[in-house]
């Protein structure tokens, strides 16, 4: 079997209301590069990839060139094709190996009849369970919905979600206000929900490694009493991590200083970081991720499934991923349910008892809904990108790291977006 074509269509697919981050928002949207590997046999396998707001047409359409009569099962020749890690000091394509690697193992899994699954070693659970996934959200400009700033409506929010969804673990994403503030913030949903012995329901905080190591510290000595997953990402670089753990007594977890083998192996030569949480995106492609889990599994390190934000051919990549790995701990992470659509058949998939359930049918087991594919492609022409790492309502703020210029939680303005 040959690869024949790489094509790529940016979407742009509305969320329910902005998301705020520690480095800026998610506009009222997610721009996803999709894309579509075909063999000389007409088999097509999906891709997708984020790119901070922005369309990734262009490099795909590059790699027709490098692909073009390549063998889809061939995937370790081809990870050294597109990204060679010397050659990748000019060209980094971490991300677009990964969406490539997504098609061509669901090329491979219909063109032999298995879901991703079986050709990763096999399933080991049917369902994968995730956490809700709590920002700190603008009002949608449309009917002024959806907003998530004060401590009241944070609560409200993560009942409402669990409600909904049925999560037992709750994950803050924080590094937008100052960090007292935001500490009343956790406590308040951990008091409202983590109450309950019997109820299992666990928390996790993520600012965005925005804040000092002392700054870290502190905030994670305030809730030491509270049952969290983990401590994820407080400070940034494995050194602060590590500063940060010696005095801090919870497992700490990052999606940002181990995202590859040369700090994962830095990592188990010096620990600082408990759970590595892997990315489908980020380290390459799924199988990137299972080895990564076999280096956990060795030197038992936790891990658990990241979200860089996610359409559903992603969100099947992590879900593939979560049924392998024997060595999943915690509930994975999905930006997914402030979705307000998806481009696969079927349109968004469901939540059951905080799980989805893994796709069975062959490859990565979802379908492109061609009419949705066009229409928010039509979306992303009108609209265009946005700058993932600036807020629409502080022109001119410049995110450091560590961070001490906060937004105003007091703050009530809605930004004027169209999404
Ligand atoms: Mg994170």
């Amino acid at each position: 079997m040959k690869i024949v074509d790489i094509r790529a269509t940016t979407v742009t697919v509305p969320l329910e209301a902005p998301l705020r981050h520690a480095a800026g928002c998610h506009w009222g949207r997610f721009v996803r590069t999709i894309v579509e590997v075909e063999t000389d046999e007409g088999i097509i396998g999906l891709g997708e990839m984020g790119g901070g707001g922005e369309s990734a047409e262009a490099i795909f359409r590059s790699m027709k060139s490098y692909l073009f009569g390549h063998d889809p099962a061939r995937l370790e020749e081809m990870r050294f094709k597109i990204a060679n890690p010397t050659a990748s000091l000019y060209n980094n394509r971490t991300q677009i190996l990964a969406a490539l690697e997504f098609a061509c193992l669901d090329i491979i899994g219909q063109k032999w009849g298995v879901p991703v699954y079986d050709i990763l070693g096999g399933k080991l659970q049917d369902e994968v369970p995730f956490a809700s996934y709590l920002f700190f959200r603008y009002a949608n400009s449309k009917d002024g919905s959806g907003e998530v700033r004060t401590v009241e409506r944070l609560v409200e929010h993560a009942k409402d979600l669990k409600a909904k969804h049925g999560f037992t673990s709750h994950k803050l994403k924080g590094g937008v206000f100052h960090p007292e503030y935001e500490l009343e913030c956790y406590r308040a949903v951990a008091a409202e929900l983590g109450t309950d012995a019997m109820s299992g329901d666990s928390f996790r905080f993520d600012p965005n490694a925005a804040w000092s190591t002392e700054q870290a510290i502190w905030f994670g000595q305030q809730i030491e009493d509270i049952r969290n997953d983990y401590f994820e990402d407080p400070v940034f670089g494995l050194h602060g991590m590590r500063r940060t753990r010696e005095k801090v007594r919870m497992p700490l977890a990052t999606n940002t200083v181990v995202v590859n083998f040369e700090q994962l192996a830095a990592n188990v030569l010096n620990t600082a970081v408990d759970v590595i949480l892997l990315d489908t995106t980020f380290w390459g492609g799924i199988r990137q991720c299972v080895k990564a889990a076999g280096v956990c599994e060795t030197f038992q390190l936790g891990v658990a499934v990241h979200s860089s934000g996610e359409l559903g051919i992603q969100l099947a990549t992590m879900l593939h991923l979560g049924a392998v790995i024997p060595n999943l701990s915690f509930a994975a992470d999905a930006h997914y349910h402030h979705l307000t659509d998806d481009i696969i058949e079927g349109g968004l998939m469901k939540y059951e008892n905080g799980r989805i359930k893994v796709p069975t049918s062959p490859g990565l087991g979802i379908k492109l809904n061609r009419d949705k594919l066009k229409e928010y492609n039509e979306l992303y022409k009108r609209l265009g990108g946005y700058a993932y790492d600036q807020d629409p309502m502080r022109p001119g703020w410049t995110p450091t790291v560590p961070n001490n210029r906060w937004a105003d939680h007091n703050d009530d303005r809605t930004p004027e977006i169209d999404f």
